[in-house]
C-alpha cells in the first residue's frame, strides 16, 4: 500500500497515535514552507487542492485512473518530457488525515512516527516523502524508501 492513499478503515487508537489537538491546516498559508522544503531538493511545481482524484481528471485521467487517488494526501508526477514536475497536496490537511498518517508509519514500525502528530510536522513528512519520489526517481515500490528519506531529512526542517 502506498502511504500516499490512506485507505485504513477506522481511526487510530491512542496507543499507537496521540491525537494532536491542532487545527486543520489550510496548507494554503503554508505554501511558502512547502516550495521551499520542496525548492532545496528539486524543481517543481506545488498545485494545492481538494480533491487529487478531482484534479488528476482535470488534466485528462480518466475516472477509473483517478479512482485510487481518492483518499491520496500527497501526489508527485514527474519525468515528462512536456510538464513541469508537480506535487500536489490535498488542502486542508485535517487531524484525521495527521493520525492516519501517523498510524500509518507506526504500522511500518518507523519509531519517530510519533514525532509527525503535530500537523506541520506531519506536512514536512509528506512534501518530503513526494519530494523524494521526484529526486530519486522513486516509483510506488519504494515508499518506504521514500519514508526513510523523509525522515532523515526532516531534521533538516526543524
Ligand atoms: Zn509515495
Amino acid at each position: 500500500m502506498d502511504p500516499c492513499s490512506f485507505l485504513i478503515c477506522g481511526r487510530p487508537s491512542a496507543h499507537f497515535c496521540v491525537m494532536s489537538h491542532d487545527e486543520p491546516l489550510v496548507l494554503e498559508r503554508y505554501r511558502k514552507l512547502v516550495e521551499e522544503i520542496a525548492g532545496r531538493y528539486i524543481d517543481a511545481e506545488v498545485v494545492l487542492v481538494p480533491s487529487i482524484a478531482e484534479w488528476m481528471i482535470s488534466i485528462g485521467a480518466s475516472v477509473q485512473e483517478a479512482s485510487g487517488d481518492r483518499n491520496r494526501l500527497g501526489k508527485s508526477l514527474w519525468g515528462s518530457p512536456s510538464a513541469r514536475d508537480t506535487i500536489v497536496l490535498r488542502t486542508p490537511l485535517t487531524r484525521d488525515d495527521v493520525s492516519t498518517y501517523c498510524l500509518y508509519l507506526e504500522l511500518r514500525r518507523f519509531r519517530r512516527a510519533h514525532l509527525l502528530n503535530q500537523s506541520v510536522e506531519c506536512l514536512k513528512h509528506l512534501v518530503l516523502h513526494e519530494v523524494a519520489h521526484i529526486k530519486h526517481d522513486w516509483r510506488q515500490d519504494r515508499e518506504k524508501d521514500c519514508d526513510r528519506w523523509a525522515f532523515n531529512q526532516l531534521k533538516r526542517w526543524a
